[in-house]
Formats: structure tokens, C-alpha cells, sequence
């Protein structure tokens, strides 16, 4: 299965089971959120007219060569009287245009007398250096979508509007499972024919950085009783993600009890690293079956998991942001599946990790983002591949 359909497929189940609850949380509490209702200014920004220099305002009419008396000091956070006929009033950025005012020059090009009065040196036009009202926003205007997800600029442009609260979408709750019998914790020595469980902290890393409610639900040993106990334990999910034991070996004890219990889809995705994902339902609960192998993991929640998590939640842009940037390797053998590399950017050119295996996370660990090629195709160096930053897929 192409990569292309596979995503399609996740979307539209994606789509059939959203998260309808809301909450109101504080904006503290809202980073990494997906914001439920579209937000709406409730006021003008800026809310009145203001200057966006230190300087002087002035009304451009009185202004014929000679200075003006200085009326008023306007400081940010004040409110100012009207301008006097026939002066200018000093200003600072931030602070409100007095009323009568129609021009600010910048300090810089002012000229103070002996006497105080202030002279310009430069030619004045109607407006400059001011910031209308509303030159940002209208109030009534929608400014965030719903199903947008909220970081840093989000939040500060609900604050620049004096949102106290905002309406997100639940947060979505992931219990996360490791197949295997030989996966052991990090912490206790290593048995004969064992290793430490890496996807397990992986995954609950970077699901908690997707704004979910992470269930840690722990390793599970290749028993299909065992299988069926702790499946069935995890009532309470939005999704069920569990990594190993679904490639067509013998130990697919998920497939088994979400076949018995459920339903179960098998792909062979078209894609390397990462060829078998599992989709099924478990008692009703969607469940994701991820590869073992950590690099697979990785790419599959990446290009996969991570779309279908923010689309059940509303958010409609889900396509990393990537780029075309030439090759600065040689890819001589064409394969006929798509390929993720771990590769980074380095004098504008896409290098990859000498071990490209599905096992080696430290392959990741040294790159930037991955490395597409396409099934079929040999680049060399100097040809154009596409450049998915990983910073896109970990936020
Ligand atoms: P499986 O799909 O269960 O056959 O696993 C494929 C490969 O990934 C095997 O080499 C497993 O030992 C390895 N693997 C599976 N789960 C994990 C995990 N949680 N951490 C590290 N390696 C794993
Ligand atoms: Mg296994």
C-alpha cells in the first residue's frame, strides 16, 4: 500500500471517531492544545490609534517651518488631551494619539530650540509613524480556525485580544504498549537475548508532546493471554499504539485477539523503513499497530500516527511542511519501496547516516529530518529529493 493511501485510510478513520468534548483552560495551560471554537476579536487592535516612534505629534496643518511649542508629554499607558492648536505634543511608542493629531516624527529627525520649541528637518506626510486603530484586527473578525493548534504565537495573539481562556479540544488519550519477550526497562541488567525497551520512551516522549493524555501501559510478553487481558484492560482510550509483533511472524498475538475481538486490517506499507502497520479495533477501541524495529517506529508515527492523533482532534493541516533540496549523496540501487532516510542538512546539500538500517535509532538521533526517495528512483548527488524536517513531525 502506498504511503499516500495508508494516510488516507488513517484520515478518514481518523474523521469517523473525533474527540468531541471541550474544555475552557487558561492560556498557561494551553500550549500544544487544539482550539475547539474559532476565536473571534472581541476588540480592535490596536484599539486606538498610536504612535510607533518617540518622537513628536503633530497635526500636519500647523506645521509651516517654524517650531511648535511643545504641549504635552504622552508616555504608553497614559490617555492624552486633546493637541493643543498650534503645538505638537512629545510621544513615546505605545501611547495614544492625542486627538487633533494626524502625523508623528521620529525623535531623531526633531530639532529642539533653546527655547523648547521643536522644529522638523525632514519633510512630514499625513499618518506616518502612526498605527491606525483596528490596522491589525477588526473586532468580529475570526482570527484563529478551529482545529487550529495552539503554540507560542498562537497564544500570544489570544492574549494580544484579551483572551483569558480558550475553548480546546480534549486532550486525546493514548495507552502505549511494547510487544516483546525480550524488552526489558532501562535501569535492570540485561538477560541473556534481551534489550531495552526504546520505543516505549520513544513514543510516550513524543505523544506527550502532541498535547495526549499518555497511558503508559508497559511491556507486553508474546502471549496471546496475556495479549487479550491487557487489551481489554485499556477500555478507556481514544487509541490503543503498540509496537512489535506485527510483521507476518509467529508471535502476532495483537493481530490474533484483534481478529478474535475486533477487526483487523494488515498493510504492507510501500514505504523503508517501516513496511507492516496494523489498523484495528479492539472491544470498539481503535488500535495502531506500529513496527519494532525503533527506526520504523519512528517513521510510521511520524508519517502516520501522528496525522491521524491531530485530525481526531479537528486539526485539518496536517502535512508536514517540506522541502526539495538536492541530493548530497548517490542512491545508485532503485528500490521498489518509498524511502525515509535519516539524513541532515549541511552546506544546503541532504546528507544521510552511513546505517540506514530499520534498527539504528542513533541513525535519527544524528539527523535533521528524513530523506525521501522515491520507489524507482536513483538520485545522485546534486538531485532533487524532498526534505521532511523532523522538528515538524516532533511538535
Ligand atoms: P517485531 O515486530 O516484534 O518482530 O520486532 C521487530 C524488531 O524490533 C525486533 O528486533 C525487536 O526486538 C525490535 N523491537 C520491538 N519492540 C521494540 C522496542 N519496544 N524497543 C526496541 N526494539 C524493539
Ligand atoms: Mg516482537
Amino acid at each position: 500500500m502506498p504511503i499516500e493511501a495508508a494516510l488516507e485510510r488513517l484520515l478518514a478513520l481518523a474523521e469517523a471517531a473525533p474527540i468531541v468534548d471541550t474544555e475552557q483552560v487558561a492560556l498557561a495551560d494551553a500550549e500544544g492544545r487544539v482550539l475547539a471554537t474559532s476565536l473571534v476579536a472581541s476588540l480592535d487592535l490596536p484599539p486606538w490609534p498610536n504612535s510607533a516612534m518617540d518622537g513628536y505629534a503633530l497635526r500636519l496643518a500647523d506645521w509651516h517651518g517654524e517650531p511648535l511649542p511643545v504641549s504635552q508629554r504622552i508616555f504608553a499607558g497614559h490617555a492624552p488631551g486633546p493637541l493643543e492648536p498650534g503645538s505638537c505634543a512629545r510621544i513615546f511608542t505605545g501611547a495614544p494619539l492625542p486627538e487633533g493629531a494626524d502625523c508623528v516624527e521620529m525623535q531623531e529627525n526633531a530639532v529642539v530650540q533653546a527655547d523648547q520649541r521643536v522644529s522638523f528637518s525632514e519633510p512630514l506626510r499625513p499618518w506616518q509613524n502612526v498605527r491606525p486603530q483596528g490596522q491589525e484586527t477588526r473586532a468580529g473578525e475570526e482570527v484563529l480556525a478551529a482545529g487550529t493548534r495552539l503554540g507560542p504565537i498562537e497564544l500570544g495573539l489570544a492574549a494580544s485580544l484579551g483572551q483569558a481562556t480558550l475553548a480546546v479540544v480534549r486532550r486525546v488519550k493514548v495507552a502505549v504498549l511494547s510487544t516483546g519477550d525480550e524488552l526489558v526497562e532501562p535501569g535492570v541488567p540485561l538477560g541473556p537475548g534481551q534489550i531495552y525497551n526504546s520505543n516505549r520512551r520513544l513514543l510516550c516522549s513524543w505523544l506527550q508532546r502532541l498535547g495526549c493524555d499518555v497511558l503508559d501501559a508497559g511491556i507486553l510478553p508474546d502471549d496471546l493471554e496475556k495479549t487479550r487481558a491487557r487489551l481489554g484492560q485499556l477500555d478507556s482510550v481514544d487509541l490503543i499504539l503498540s509496537t512489535g509483533g506485527v510483521s507476518v511472524g509467529e508471535a502476532d498475538y495483537l493481530g490474533i485477539a484483534l481478529r478474535e475481538e475486533g477487526e483487523l486490517a494488515l498493510w504492507k506499507l510501500a514505504i523503508k523503513p517501516g513496511k507492516p502497520l496494523t489498523f484495528g479495533h479492539f472491544r470498539g477501541v481503535p488500535v495502531i499497530g506500529l513496527p519494532g524495529n525503533p527506526a520504523s517506529t519512528l517513521v510510521t508515527f511520524g508519517l502516520l500516527t501522528r496525522p491521524y492523533l491531530l485530525r481526531r482532534q479537528g486539526v485539518q493541516e496536517v502535512t508536514p511542511l517540506h522541502f526539495a533540496v538536492p541530493a548530497g549523496f548517490d542512491w545508485p540501487k532503485a528500490g521498489n519501496r518509498r524511502e525515509y532516510l535519516r539524513g541532515r542538512m549541511a552546506q544546503g546539500q541532504a546528507l544521510i547516516y552511513k546505517n540506514q538500517s530499520s534498527g539504528v535509532l542513533r541513525s535519527a538521533a544524528w539527523a535533521e529530518g528524513l530523506v525521501e526517495v522515491l520507489e524507482g528512483s536513483t538520485p545522485a548527488r546534486g538531485d532533487s529529493v524532498r526534505f521532511i524536517p523532523l522538528s515538524e513531525l516532533l511538535g
